[in-house]
């Protein structure tokens, strides 16, 4: 491949090295203590002020909370920058290598691009603003935990101390110039029906958990339900031998949309449907559901949108906006009313340990972060 970087700086510019040593540091989600205690030493020594906030305490067996570092700005105006400190399963032992501009493991375990790749531009982007000595706006920096078990990081983090009205997760797979402004938002439906066993042969006398199960999910449509929403009921169990009337059923789904209240709509259906369905036939039915995060969508106008496309044009990246499928922090730091895109760093094959990284890319997204921190002045 093309490459402004030579053999010499793609092994040993400090963003490359500093991803391989926070690569190196053995992490899963719950056990971020040693690469949390190692990133809030950097963010000190880059004149941040760190704190760690108490989401260890509310997800259970954590061992590190959310990292906000804020560097404070000469400038009017806040930008928020955000990635993961955690990683998926099989991110011990990590030895990155490159071959050919490409960083992979030894493929034997995934890589941690996914999001370390984040991290590293966040620390690269901070450093080169400090040592531009050009004036810049206040810079927030959010360094989840256990965001790949569900977003429980972001979920417990309480954004009423970020003072940034928009802002960038660097989180997404692809080449960097992607922009992703939108991503679905995702529940958990449960439906769980008590009846009353009888012997088959006397069905009059029980009242069937099957049937009336049955009766509520055929009323409620599933698959693609419209253009932005699909729910996949994939789970049921009726464990009832043949000569009973069955009194169990429990059945599962996950709901997405990227429409908030297409998916309101929908949960809402699911629960008059079974209150419904309870009253005619007798049974008992509990219409449970967990709302894990709410989708999130960013005008192509907005301010993050605008500066990023602005930001790219300067370093002559292609720039694309895209909309996203699965969440990530962005779907729950936006509920606090901050307009937030997600952007990619150059991994791919993330949570596979054919995972690899851009080694270009990645020395472009620290140059990204300090661009938009300078360019905002300019906007
Ligand atoms: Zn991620």
């Amino acid at each position: 491949m093309d490459s402004i970087l030579s053999a010499y700086e793609m092994e040993n510019s400090s963003i490359v090295k500093e991803f391989i040593e926070l690569a190196k540091i053995d992490t899963f989600s719950r056990q971020e203590r040693a690469i949390v205690d190692v990133v809030k030493m950097k963010l000190e020594n880059l004149g941040c002020t760190v704190t760690e906030d108490d989401a260890a305490s509310k997800i259970p067996d954590a061992t590190a909370g959310n990292v906000f570092a804020v560097l404070e700005g000469e400038l009017p105006g806040s930008i928020l920058f955000c990635a993961h400190l955690d990683r998926v399963q099989n991110g011990f032992g990590i030895k990155p290598q490159i071959k050919d501009g490409i960083m992979t493991s030894d493929g034997t375990t995934i890589l941690a691009a996914d999001d370390l790749s984040g991290v590293a531009a966040i620390l690269d982007g901070l450093r080169r603003i400090r040592y531009s000595g050009k004036k810049h706006p206040r810079i927030e920096i959010l360094f989840s935990v256990c965001e790949e078990i569900g977003l429980r990081g972001s979920y417990n983090f309480d954004a009423s101390v970020v003072q940034s009205k928009f802002g960038f997760v660097l989180d997404s797979p692809g080449r960097i110039g992607r922009i992703l402004r939108s991503a679905m938002g995702k529940a958990q439906l449960f439906l769980e029906v008590t009846g009353e066993s009888a012997h088959a042969a006397y069905p009059e006398r029980g009242k069937s958990a099957l049937r009336a199960a049955v009766k509520v999910l055929s009323s409620i449509g599933d698959c693609r339900v419209d253009e932005e929403t699909v729910i996949n009921w994939s789970y049921f169990d009726c464990p009832s031998p043949c000569n009973t009337i069955p009194d169990h059923v429990l059945a599962k789904a996950f709901a997405m949309s990227g429409n908030n209240e297409k998916l309101d709509a929908y949960i809402r259906n699911f629960q008059e449907t079974a209150a419904q369905v309870a009253e005619e036939t007798g049974c008992k039915i509990d219409a449970r559901v967990i709302v894990d995060y709410p989708a999130f969508h960013t005008s192509d106008e907005s301010i993050c949108v605008r500066l990023m496309q602005k930001v790219f044009e300067n370093m002559g990246v292609k720039a694309s906006v895209e909309d996203g499928a699965g969440g990530f922090d962005a779907n729950l730091l936006s509920r606090w009313g901050i307009e937030l895109v997600g952007l990619s760093t150059g991994y791919s094959l993330n949570h596979t340990v054919k995972e690899n990284l851009v080694v270009e890319d990645l020395y472009k997204s620290g140059k990204m972060v300090a661009n938009a921190a300078l360019t905002y002045a300019e906007l």
